[in-house]
């Protein structure tokens, strides 16, 4: 296990009801509110008249930035800074998903930034500072909820790029699976395959005894593989919409990746895909995370063979280590063909034509990964393999 310092200031409300939340937390920060939201679906099932309501209970001024793109990108940042310096925002609320929340958090460290937001995307800065920031999440994926990690997109140059800072943790967080139920089919699988990969990228490093962190990786990886199809069953289903959205923000608020170095190339290959072609992350990462496994086996044959037993109760008996491994790779295909997630790159009319400029993309700070470094020439072989 490596040394480490483990820091998290997210206060998190979770469970039913806990909206009403918004009117201890919010008067801390101050009157004038910004509330960061996506394209729409906040006012479809009533979230939004929800918020406001409660706003208006304790005198908040209301300032809005709707529109939020699913890959949040740089010109939204911009409109968002560009409130907060004219309306003298004390507080940013983003309501929504993983897209808001990372907006939001970049609105409120570039809103405390003189320079374009963009350098401090491009490390060319550092953040100074932030506005407070609340969420009020609706999609149970990315951890943005209790996390301080950002992905921002900049379509003119055709980049997708993840930043965080000690200031873009949020100040607080509601939970609430009753928000989460009117997510669609395709949205909650990929929401799903992004927990889990989050978990991967977490778990297949090459430290030795973590008993307690591969314990609590193994067990959010159990739990989504066992609650998956009952919720697919019914959506509806606050039991089993509550479970994924704990495993979510378990998955990434900095508790597995204590003591351990993850590895996080997968979520940089999937990054270059969406920035070249705008696809849901969590789509991406089902079709290119088998295809990593594969490619990554030999780095560490045992850590494959643990995954394959521990979580998809793979057998091991006359069977070589390989042969293990190889099955628990095929298990997580099969499981992710069963929940009606992507399986190849063609899924969303994507050829070789764009690996090139795809693998630059992926390449912008050289190789990458740490459970195996990837070179250019990996890049390009993982995206062929996912054709
Ligand atoms: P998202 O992009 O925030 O939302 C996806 C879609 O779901 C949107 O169209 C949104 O519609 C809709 N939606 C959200 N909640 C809904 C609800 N309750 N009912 C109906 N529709 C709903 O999805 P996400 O997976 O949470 O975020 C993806 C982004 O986060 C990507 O850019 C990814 O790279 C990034 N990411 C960040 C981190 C991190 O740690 N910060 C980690 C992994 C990935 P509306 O727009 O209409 O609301
Ligand atoms: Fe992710």
């Amino acid at each position: 296990m490596n040394t480490f310092t483990f820091y998290n200031p997210t206060t998190l409300h979770f469970g039913q009801g806990q909206l009403e939340k918004l009117t201890a937390e919010v008067p801390k920060y101050g009157k004038n509110v910004l509330l960061v939201y996506g394209g729409g679906s906040i006012k479809q099932n009533g979230l939004y008249t929800q918020v406001v309501h409660l706003l208006k209970s304790i005198d908040a001024s209301i300032f809005e930035l709707g529109g939020v793109e699913p890959n949040p990108r740089l010109t939204t940042v911009h409109r968002g800074v560009d409130l907060c310096r004219t309306q003298n925002i004390d507080l940013i609320l983003a309501v929504g998903g993983g897209s808001v929340i990372d907006c939001a958090k970049a609105i409120a460290v570039g809103a405390k930034y003189e320079g374009d937001f963009w350098d401090i995307v491009t490390r060319k800065a550092t953040a100074t500072g932030a506005l407070p920031l609340g969420t009020v999440l609706t999609i149970a994926a990315t951890g943005s909820e209790m996390n301080s990690g950002s992905v921002i997109t900049n379509w003119e140059t055709k980049e997708k790029l993840g930043w965080g800072s000690v200031f873009s943790y949020p100040k607080f967080s509601i939970l609430d699976p009753a928000h989460t139920t009117s997510l669609p089919e395709n949205q909650t699988v990929y929401g799903m395959v992004d927990i889990m990969s989050h978990v991967f990228e977490q778990y297949f490093h090459h430290g030795a005894n973590t008993p307690i962190q591969d314990g609590f990786c193994e067990t959010i990886l159990r739990t989504v593989i066992d609650t998956a199809p009952r919720l697919l069953q019914d959506l509806n289903d606050l039991e089993n919409r509550a479970t994924i959205l704990y495993s979510g923000t378990m998955a990434l608020n900095g508790i597995l990746s204590m003591g351990v170095r993850g590895d996080w190339a997968t979520h940089n290959l999937e990054h270059a895909v969406s920035a070249v072609h705008d696809i849901p992350h969590g789509g991406g990462l089902a079709i290119l995370f088998p295809n990593w496994m594969t490619y990554t086996l030999d780095a560490n044959e045992a850590r494959f063979k643990q995954f394959a037993q521990r979580v998809f109760g793979v057998t091991t008996t006359g069977k070589s280590d390989r042969q293990v491994a190889e099955e628990g790779i095929a298990e997580l295909r099969g499981f992710f063909n069963s929940i009606g997630a992507p399986s190849r790159l063609a899924d969303y009319d994507i050829d070789d034509s764009t690996i090139e400029l795809m693998a630059d993309k992926a390449m912008v700070y050289g190789d990458f990964g740490h459970f195996k470094k990837l070179t250019r020439e990996d890049v390009v072989n993982i995206y062929r393999m996912s054709l």
